[in-house]
C-alpha cells in the first residue's frame, strides 16, 4: 500500500515534470528586446535544432525536439561538434509604436553559412546553407536583412552549416532595430574605417616614395610595406569590406590574405624598428622572426583554414618572445635616446592601449567601438609626423648652414680684397725697391740696367743725340773717416738732393754703386751735357758742405762726360766712356769735370 502511494507520488511527479517540460518545449521562447529607438543586440533564449533546417513556420510538435540555448553559441559547445548545421529559432516581441514599419535584423558575420528567416520567408543570406559539405558554401560578411512590421511577435530561424572553420555556429551576435537606424550603424562604422584605410594608405604612399628616394633607409620601406599589410588585412576583417568591393573573393581567398597580412604586418614593423635601431637590434632575431612568419605564410597559402589556423596559433606564440626582444630594444634606444623613439613609444603604446580595449570588450568587461585600428591610426600618424618634423629640423639646419657658408663666401671675399690690396701695395714696395735706391730715392743700379738698353738702342737707330755722365764724390773715404759711416749717408742722401734739385724731368739720375752716380740724358749733345755737368759740379762745390776731413774743406764731385756720337757700340762701352773721362777729371786735381774727346 505505502509501496503504492509512493509508486503513484513518484509518477505524478513525473507525469508533472514530464507535462511541464512538454509545455515548456512545445512553445518557442518569446523576448521583447526592442523597446526604444535603437539597434540592440538580439540574445536571449533560443530553440536549437541539430541537423534540421527550418524556416520558423513548422508545426508546434516540432518544438519538442529543439534544444534550448542562448546565442551567440558556437555548435560545440551544444552539439560537441565544431561543424555541422541545425536552425536556431526565436520569437521577438515587437512594440505596438513599429507596426507598419521596415526592420532590420544584421548579422556582422559568422564563420559559417546562414540564411536568416522572418515569419517563414527568408530575408538574407551569407553563403550557402547546406547539409553536406559538398552542398555548403562558407562566407565572412555582414548581412542585413529588411521586413515590415504586420503582427506583434515575429518569429526568427536562422539556418546554419559550418563545415571547416573552428568556430562554426552562430558565434556572433545579431543585431535588429529600424532598417535606417540599422543600415546606418553599418555605413558608419565603413565610412570610419575607410578613412583610416586611407590615412593608412597615404603615409604607406609617403613613406615608400621617401624610402625609394633614400634606399640607404631600409626603414621607412619597412615601414610603408607595414602600413599596406594593416590596409590589406583591414579589407579582410571585420565588417569585410572587400565584400563591397567590385571583385569576387571566396571566403577561403579572404581568410588566407588575412592571416597572410597579419603575419606581414608583425614581419614589416620588426624590419622596421631592426633598421631603424640596427646597432641595438641583433639580426638573428629578425631572422628568426622572418623565418617563422614566412613559414606561416607559406603554410596559408598552400593549406585550408582549418589547418593553417591552428598553425597560425601555434607558431604565432613565438611573437610573444619577438615582443619582448622588442621592449628590450625600445628601453636601449629610449637609453641612448635614438631617432624617432619617443613617438614610437607613444604610438605603441596607444596602439596596445587600442588591443587590451578590444580585448576588454571581446570578453565582455566593457563595451565600447573597435578601437585597435583607430589606435594603430594615431600610430601611424605620429610616425609620419615625426619623420615630417626631422626632415624639417634637417631642412632648416641646410638652410642656416647655407646662409652661414653663403656668410663666410662673402667675408672671404672681403678678405681678398683686403689681402689682394696689401699684395698690391707690397707689390708696388717691391716693384719700387727693384726701381730705387733705398738710401737717396733715385733710381739704383738694377734700373740703369733695365733702362740704358732701350735708350741706348732708340737714339742709336733714331741717330739722336744721348749722353751721359758719371759722378763721383771726392775723397768720400775720409768724410766717412773724420765723421762717421752715418753722417757719410746724410751727406749721400744731402748731395743727391742738391743734384736732384738742379734737373730737368727728361735727365734720368741714378745712383751706380757707393758714391759714385750716373745721369742718362736722352737728346743732349756732348756740349748740353757738358754744360749741365759742370753747373752741377758748381753747384755742390758752391753750396760748401762742410768737409773738414779734407784740405778743401767741402765737399766736391767731379765727373765724365762721353756722348754717342762718338760712336761707342754698346751701353757697356759708354758707360767705361764716362767713367775714363772721370777717372781723368780724379787725377788732375778733383773738382772738375772731364768730357772723352
Ligand atoms: P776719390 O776722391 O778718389 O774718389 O777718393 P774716395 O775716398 O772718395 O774713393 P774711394 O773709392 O777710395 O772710397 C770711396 C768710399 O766711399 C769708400 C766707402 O767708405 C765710401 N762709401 C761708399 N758707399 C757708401 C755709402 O753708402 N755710405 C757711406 N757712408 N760711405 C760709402
Ligand atoms: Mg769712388
Ligand atoms: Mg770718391
Amino acid at each position: 500500500m505505502r509501496n503504492r502511494l509512493l509508486l503513484a507520488w513518484v509518477m505524478s511527479i513525473l507525469c508533472i515534470g514530464i507535462g511541464a517540460f512538454q509545455t515548456e518545449a512545445a512553445t518557442l521562447p518569446v523576448q521583447s528586446v526592442l523597446q526604444q529607438q535603437e539597434v540592440v543586440k538580439i540574445q536571449g533564449d533560443w530553440l536549437f535544432f541539430e541537423n534540421e533546417l527550418y524556416d520558423g513556420l513548422e508545426p508546434p510538435e516540432i518544438y519538442e525536439r529543439g534544444k534550448r540555448v542562448t546565442i551567440p553559441q558556437e555548435f560545440e559547445a551544444i552539439t560537441g561538434n565544431v561543424n555541422g548545421y541545425g536552425t536556431y529559432v526565436t520569437q521577438i516581441e515587437i512594440p505596438a509604436s513599429y507596426k507598419g514599419q521596415v526592420l532590420a535584423i544584421r548579422s556582422p558575420y559568422q564563420y559559417s553559412a546562414m540564411a536568416l528567416y522572418v515569419n517563414g520567408e527568408r530575408i538574407a543570406t551569407s553563403g550557402q546553407v547546406g547539409r553536406t559539405e559538398a552542398e555548403h558554401v562558407t562566407m565572412l560578411e555582414s548581412q542585413t536583412g529588411y521586413f515590415k512590421v504586420e503582427e506583434s511577435v515575429i518569429t526568427i530561424a536562422i539556418q546554419i552549416s559550418s563545415f571547416a572553420h573552428i568556430r562554426g555556429g552562430l558565434a556572433n551576435p545579431l543585431f535588429i532595430g529600424e532598417a535606417s537606424l540599422v543600415d546606418r550603424q553599418f555605413q558608419q562604422q565603413v565610412y570610419f574605417i575607410i578613412v583610416l584605410l586611407g590615412i593608412i594608405l597615404a603615409v604607406g604612399i609617403l613613406t615608400l616614395i621617401i624610402g625609394l628616394l633614400r634606399r640607404e633607409e631600409k626603414a621607412f620601406l619597412a615601414f610603408s610595406l607595414f602600413c599596406f599589410s594593416i590596409v590589406v588585412r583591414t579589407l579582410m576583417t571585420v565588417p569585410f569590406i572587400y565584400r563591397l568591393l567590385p571583385i569576387d573573393i571566396s571566403y577561403v581567398t579572404a581568410t588566407k590574405l588575412e592571416y597572410i597580412a597579419t603575419c606581414l604586418t608583425a614581419m614589416f614593423y620588426v624590419w622596421f624598428i631592426y633598421y631603424l635601431y640596427r646597432d641595438l637590434f641583433k639580426r638573428s632575431v629578425v631572422v628568426f622572426n622572418s623565418v617563422i612568419l614566412a613559414t606561416i605564410v607559406l603554410i596559408t597559402l598552400f593549406t585550408q583554414p582549418l589547418f593553417f589556423q591552428q598553425v597560425f596559433f601555434i607558431l604565432g606564440v613565438s611573437q610573444f618572445i619577438v615582443v619582448m626582444y622588442i621592449a628590450f630594444v625600445f628601453r636601449n634606444a629610449l637609453k641612448y635616446r635614438r631617432r624617432f623613439i619617443i613617438p614610437n613609444c607613444i604610438g605603441v603604446a596607444i596602439t596596445l592601449g587600442g588591443m587590451i580595449t578590444d580585448y576588454l570588450s571581446g570578453v565582455g568587461i566593457i563595451n565600447v567601438f573597435p578601437m585597435t585600428l583607430f589606435c594603430l591610426t594615431i600610430n601611424v600618424i605620429i610616425v609620419i609626423m615625426s619623420i615630417a618634423n626631422r626632415y624639417a629640423q634637417q631642412f632648416t639646419e641646410t638652410a642656416q648652414l647655407n646662409e652661414e657658408l653663403v656668410q663666410m663666401n662673402s667675408t672671404l671675399d672681403e678678405t681678398i680684397r683686403q689681402r689682394t690690396a696689401e699684395l698690391s701695395k707690397a707689390n708696388e714696395r717691391l716693384h719700387k725697391q727693384a726701381m730705387y735706391d733705398s738710401l737717396t730715392g733715385i733710381y739704383n743700379r738694377q734700373y740703369l740696367n733695365d733702362t740704358l738698353p732701350f735708350i741706348f738702342n732708340e737714339a742709336k737707330t733714331k741717330q739722336e743725340p744721348f749722353s751721359i755722365m758719371m759722378f763721383d764724390l771726392d775723397e768720400f773715404k775720409k768724410y766717412n773717416d773724420f765723421y762717421g759711416h752715418l753722417e757719410g749717408d746724410a751727406i749721400l742722401q744731402k748731395v743727391t738732393q742738391i743734384v736732384a734739385a738742379q734737373l730737368p724731368d727728361d735727365i734720368i739720375f741714378v745712383r751706380y754703386g757707393g758714391e759714385e752716380f750716373i745721369l742718362l740724358m736722352p737728346n743732349y749733345t756732348r756740349e748740353q751735357a757738358y754744360a749741365i755737368a759742370e753747373h752741377l759740379r758748381g753747384i755742390v762745390h758752391e753750396t760748401q758742405l762742410v768737409h773738414e776731413g779734407r784740405m778743401q774743406g767741402y765737399v766736391t764731385i767731379s765727373g765724365g762726360v762721353a756722348t754717342l756720337a762718338d760712336k761707342y757700340e754698346t751701353p757697356r762701352a759708354l758707360i767705361e766712356a764716362a767713367d775714363q773721362a772721370l777717372y781723368t777729371a780724379k787725377r788732375s786735381g778733383r773738382n772738375k769735370v772731364y768730357m772723352t774727346t
